[in-house]
């Protein structure tokens, strides 16, 4: 799955929403959110992120791994 890291938070470009082909892309308070289970990992949405927000999950930072766990908060509070 793709993870959308902290450059995001209160940046909300959405490029990305409107590249994911399978709709997964949600928006929270302040920052957006791929769905795990409904990401295709087809890698559409990273290159159009204005911030370079978004990241492969193997291939976010240690210091960004924070993102992974809020992340799967996100979708299990929804
Ligand atoms: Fe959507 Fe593809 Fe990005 Fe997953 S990798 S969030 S399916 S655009």
């Amino acid at each position: 799955t793709y993870v959308i890291t902290g450059a995001c938070i209160d940046v909300i470009d959405r490029a990305c929403v409107d590249e994911c082909p399978v709709d997964c892309i949600y928006e929270g308070a302040r920052k957006l959110y791929v769905h795990p289970d409904e990401c295709i990992d087809c890698g559409a949405c990273e290159p159009v992120c204005p911030v370079e927000a978004i990241l492969s999950e193997d291939d976010v930072p240690d210091d960004q791994t924070a993102h992974i766990e809020d992340n799967a908060l996100f979708f299990a509070t929804a």
